[in-house]
Parts: structure tokens; sequence; C-alpha cells
């Protein structure tokens, strides 16, 4: 028989809503969610153990929108580093996972890694070899042959492209990656390194094959293309103008927002060093960008780009340009699941969906500081964290 396990909290989020269930709790049986409740209207005879985390809120499992499994931005120099052996990249990537999931991270979605290394570890992790996150990754990104892209490959011409997606999508990817622009205005125009045929190409090819194309473009003729053209996810808008925005918000394109590489200093600091002077340069530009995109109530995802472990400083940065708790919180949960196309899975505390569980201390809706706390974690049914057992209260029936 499987075990029927209630985790209660002084607080229930479910993912979505503005509402809190007090004293809430949901009794998970398997991999799945059973029922979300009032811990005091569920009946006995519907758990058999007791998960106390009295105190804290359950809500869901976090989802990081973007991140890459093999970056380490707490590296000097981490974006040469990408281009360390598969095998050390690789070695990282596991260490990288496990720091992810302690976090309360129970999905990530990857925009890029090299040879393929994202889809070894997403397979690993579904088939409980390593701890980590499940994944949906990208495979190789694809930038043009003189663009920006660190983590991607280069390819020329609307040919290349397509049969870098097929052999993309036949090893194994869930989805497309381009590099549209660079990232740094630097006081002139933003170019798209890639033609309106290249983009063009890459959004139908991916679309035909079913699957999402997603974008690193923050601005220019480039972000124009991508939303005439129904790209499916726009990543860092961090130079997107008021026109922008507001086409965005009538399009179909979902934001995902990473704060973190332009208003993090350990981020920045770890540049390349020609890059850093620019990135603080440019950090009160984008920040007010950032900040009318919020303002225009478009829902957004939320990022880390590889800071592994510290999806919380995400939902932080956008409080602090203008985000309500609420909406911060509904990026990493919702939001997220929606861009990763797993509404139906996780995102959200609904019985039927997978029991991607986190309890964080205090209440976020009130203090988001308090995603900084998780104190328990559990993915697919299972728990994650080393934290729980002095929470767990057997009812002594099955145990008997
Ligand atoms: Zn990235």
């Amino acid at each position: 028989m499987i075990e029927r396990v209630v985790i209660k909290g002084s607080y229930l989020w479910e993912g979505y809503s503005s509402e809190i269930i007090p004293n809430g709790a949901l009794v998970m049986e398997g991999e799945k969610i059973q029922i979300v409740a009032p811990f005091a209207e569920i009946p006995h005879s519907a758990y058999d153990t007791v998960l106390d985390f009295t105190g804290c809120t359950i809500m869901p499992g976090m989802i990081d929108s973007h991140t890459h499994h093999s970056m380490d931005p707490s590296l000097e120099n981490y974006l040469e580093r990408m281009k360390d052996t598969i095998p050390e990249l690789t070695i990282r990537a596991t260490i990288m996972m496990k720091k992810d999931l302690l976090s309360g991270v129970t999905t990530c979605r990857t925009l890029g890694d090299k040879d393929y290394l994202d889809i070894a570890c997403r397979e690993a992790v579904k088939n409980n070899l390593i701890p980590g996150p499940r994944s949906i990754v990208a495979g190789k990104g694809m930038r043009a042959a003189t663009g920006h892209g660190f983590v991607g490959y280069p390819f020329k011409g609307k040919e290349e492209i397509i049969e870098a997606i097929k052999k993309n999508l036949g090893a194994g990817a869930d989805f497309t990656k381009i590099y549209i622009t660079g990232t740094l205005r630097r006081n002139g125009d933003l170019p798209s390194f890639l033609s309106y045929e290249e983009i063009a190409a890459a959004i139908q090819t991916s679309h035909e094959a079913g699957v999402k194309v997603a974008s690193h473009c923050v601005g220019g003729i480039g972000l124009d293309w991508a939303l005439e053209l129904g790209l499916d996810t726009l990543e860092h808008a961090y130079h997107i103008s008021d026109h922008q925005i507001e086409n965005l918000g009538k399009s179909k394109t979902q934001p995902v927002l990473t704060p973190s590489p332009i208003l993090n200093d350990k981020i920045v600091n770890h540049y390349p060093k020609h890059l850093i002077q620019g990135h603080y340069d440019e950090r009160e530009e984008i920040s007010s960008r950032i900040r009318s995109l919020i303002e225009a109530k478009i829902p957004f995802a939320l990022g880390t780009d590889g800071m592994h472990g510290e999806l919380f400083k995400e939902a932080e940065y956008s409080v602090e340009l203008g985000a309500s708790n609420l909406q911060a919180l509904q990026a990493l949960t919702i939001n997220g699941a929606a861009v990763c196309n797993m509404e139906n899975k996780t995102g959200s505390l609904i019985p039927g969906k997978d029991a991607d569980i986190i309890a964080v201390e205090g209440n976020p809706v009130e203090n988001i500081q308090s995603l900084r706390k998780v104190k328990l974690v559990i993915k697919e049914g299972r728990v994650m964290s080393d934290t729980s057992s002095s929470h767990k209260q057997e009812r002594g029936l099955m145990f008997s």
C-alpha cells in the first residue's frame, strides 16, 4: 500500500491566487497530490503519516525558468570556464543541480549547455542516478557566426539553423534556444545578430516539430522581429522599449526575466574583465526597463541564469523593481510552469498534480525573504531535503 502523507504548515499557498490557507495542509499519495485543505478539515482516515511544518508556509516547488546546468558564476571569469572539458562541466553540473534542488527548485529549464550534457543530466535525474530538479533542456544553443552567446554554437544561414534544430531535437532537446542580440547597449544600437530569415526559420522549424523557441534577446530590431514572428519566450529583455512592452502585452510571447546577471555584483565582477564596467554603466537603465515591463502587469517567469541555489534572489530583485510579492511568487510557480509547458504537472498545489512541494519558514506573501529559508523539499512525492525527520509523526496505525 502506498503511504499517504499529510504535510501541514501555518499557511498554505497553492501557487497562483492571492489566497493563503491558514493552517493549511495537503495529502500526497505516491507521486501525486490528493487533497489540499485546512488541516482541520482533513479526516484522520485520509492519511498515515504527518509532516508537521508549523511556522512554515507550504507552497509549490519553485521553477528556475532560465539556467544552465554547468554554469557557475561564483567562479572567477565564469563564462570562459564554459570552455572547460565536458567531464569537468558535467561534474560541475551535477553539483549545481543538487544545490538547486536543496534550495527548493524542483523544476528547471536550461537554455543551452555544451555537447548535450544537459540532456544527460536530465536523464540521470529522471532515472534517480543523481539528485536534482527535473529539467527541460535546450541542448545546443544557436548563435550567429559572429554574434553573442557564450554558451551557444555558431551557425550561418537558415539552412544551417534548420539542420541544427533537427539535430538538437534528434538528440532529445525539449525546445530551441537562439541568441538574437548581445546583452549591453554600449550607447549604440542593439543589432540583431541573426537575420529576419534565420529567426523565422528557427521559429517555423521548431513549431512544426511541436516545440517552443526561446531567445536571448534584449531589444532593438531583433526584438521587433521576434514578436512579429511569434517567438515563444523572450529571455532577459534588458533593453525592451515602451513600445515593445506594449506589443509584448498583446502577443503570446512570455517574458523570462533574469535580474541577477545585471544587479548581482557577485556575478558582474566575474565577467570577462572588458565587460565588467559596461554592466555597471547600464545597470540603472536596465533596472528602469525591467521596472516598466513589470508595471505593465505582463505575467513573467524568473530565472537565475546559472546562479544555482539562489532563485530567491530573483524574487527579491523583482520585488525591488516593482513586483508585488504575489507576482514574484507566481513567477516562480505557475508562470514558470507555463513557460515549461508543465501547467498540468507542476507549479501549483492542486489535486492530481505532481507532489512538488516545499515548506519555507514564515509567510512569503508577506515577506519575500522567506524563500531563503527552505525547510522541506519534496519532488514527485519524494522527500529530497534531510530536514524533515524531526517533523515526522507517525500515526501508529500503519506502523504498529
Ligand atoms: Zn542564459
